[in-house]
């Protein structure tokens, strides 16, 4: 495939529409989205990557290797139709943890065709920064051991090794940090102390599941600087944003009680008047009820714990402009009833008045919103009339001015709730399609609205503002390491 001219060349930074300095880095500007209707299937980088809020990203990422290693890709370059993944740029000052640092690369791969938009192999390659000899120093060794002496006091753990080989029934092997068995069933540790590679997660999440393995990632009390890099994302961000720490404090205690201990850390919503809302990490010492249950419970618990703790903050501070924009938003009325209730709340959480949101076509995504719910909580009696309304309440949306811009929200609530997107109408889908593939630049209104909206429906919290915080959590750190 010679002819590339709708394909913007790889020098030019304003091709995909972006003006904000941010160079070159983006030199696929058009991919093959395999999962749309065949024929509907191309689209432009801008488009599927700036919306993503942090934890989108990291699920797209999850998403774009699972599919890979199941010989599906879900992405592929629109000028040589290879397989693509997902890179992010090298953290920085200016570089956001969301999608906009986001950008496609081809695989390596020996003997594949010339491709313009292919690059150097390594350059911006983030993510795949490798153990080696020195990283792996003192501290790992000291770790491993000092984790795997807190099991062997805790008598319900046997067979505690160190770097102990586990060969796969398909006779791959790995070798764990530290290995144990408890009532059975065997349980590896694997530090990470430095960002790996998503491929080498999703590797080692499936062989050890794949092998009746309980697969705990864990990371130190001197790394928790590092939770914002997107190694660290890919772990937590995909469980909820938990993650396990080991400290001076959970080795003691671990040892003291002869009960196997961690610190587990986990992002949670804060509401702070006059800020938007944000992150912070909160620390917890738990047990093996929690280190051992199944990773889906523990991601479904997480989900649960930030909608409650964003849904109570909010009714705290602002249950009663909530309460009221939301019915108006269940009646189809739009924002200029309770235009006084938005103020309110968007003065406290710093987010864009009133105005603002009303010619960004806001009042038609409560709208939808609003019915979202109504079709969630009935799931019997008068269903074809809500589920009608719903197609109606959508097909408006989409058909408004912004609708174009709104497609993420569509595509987050989709992904929330697969019942939604089941219910969707034929026509409906294929006016969504036909913005999916739009060429024109999708403007930031999830972005800008997203405080807003999360407070107002905290079951989309999480996707819309979970992120790492930027400060880590204050925690112990062994003497001989700090
Ligand atoms: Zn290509």
């Amino acid at each position: 495939m010679t002819d590339n001219t709708n394909i913007p060349a790889r020098v030019s930074p304003a091709a995909d529409g972006r003006s904000d300095g941010n160079g070159d880095y983006r030199a696929i500007a058009m991919v093959i989205d395999t999962s749309f209707p065949v024929g509907q299937q191309v689209r432009t980088t801008q488009s599927v990557l700036d919306p993503l809020t942090p934890v989108q990203l990291a699920e797209l990422r999850a998403a774009v290797h699972a599919a890979q290693a199941a010989g599906t890709p879900r992405f592929l370059c629109a000028v040589c139709r290879r397989p693509v993944h997902l890179a992010q740029r090298p953290a920085g000052p200016d570089v956001t943890r969301n999608g906009l640092a986001a950008f496609f690369r081809h695989f390596a791969a020996a003997g594949a065709p010339p491709c313009p938009c292919r690059t150097v192999p390594g350059v911006h390659n983030v993510g795949a920064v490798k153990f080696d000899g020195l990283q792996e120093g003192l501290d790992h060794h000291t770790l491993k051991h000092a984790l795997a002496d807190c099991l062997r006091h805790d008598p319900r753990f046997s067979d505690v090794q160190v770097e102990k080989r586990i060969t796969g029934t398909d006779g791959n092997r790995r070798v764990p940090d530290v290995s144990a068995l408890f009532e059975g069933k065997r349980i590896a540790y694997d530090l990470q102390l430095a960002t790996l590679p998503i491929a080498t997660i999703r590797e080692r999440d499936t062989f050890y599941t794949a092998n009746g393995v309980h697969h705990v990632w864990l990371t130190d009390a001197a790394d928790l600087s590092r939770l914002s890099r997107q190694g660290f994302c890919d772990l937590h961000l995909n469980m909820s944003g938990r993650i396990f720490a080991i400290d001076d404090t959970s080795i003691g205690l671990s040892i003291r009680d002869g009960q196997f201990q961690l610190q587990e850390l986990t992002i949670l919503p804060r509401l702070v008047k006059d800020r938007p809302i944000h992150n912070v990490w909160e620390t917890a010492l738990v047990g093996t009820e929690v280190i051992l249950i199944a990773p889906h419970l523990r991601k479904a618990e997480g989900e649960r714990r930030y909608r409650r703790e964003l849904a109570t903050l909010v009714s705290a501070s602002l249950g009663a402009e909530r309460q009221a924009i939301c019915r108006a938003a269940a009646m189809d009325q739009g924002l200029a009833p309770v235009g006084l209730q938005w103020t309110r709340l968007a003065r406290f959480i710093r987010g864009p008045g009133v105005d603002a949101a009303i010619a960004s076509d806001v009042g038609k995504v409560l709208a939808f919103l609003a019915q979202v719910e109504v079709f969630v909580t009935h799931q019997s009696g008068s269903r074809p009339s809500i589920e009608r309304e719903l197609q109606r309440r959508l097909g408006t949306l989409l058909a408004s001015r912004h609708g174009l811009h709104w497609v993420p929200l569509v595509l987050m609530v989709f992904s929330t709730l697969p019942a939604i997107k089941a219910a969707v109408d034929p026509a409906t889908m294929a006016r969504l399609n036909t913005l999916l593939i739009s060429t024109e630049k999708v403007r930031p209104l999830l972005r800008m609205h997203a405080g807003m909206i999360a407070a107002l429906y905290p079951w989309l919290g999480r996707r819309l503002l979970m992120k790492a915080p930027k400060f880590g959590p204050k925690m112990r750190l062994p003497a001989s390491r700090a």
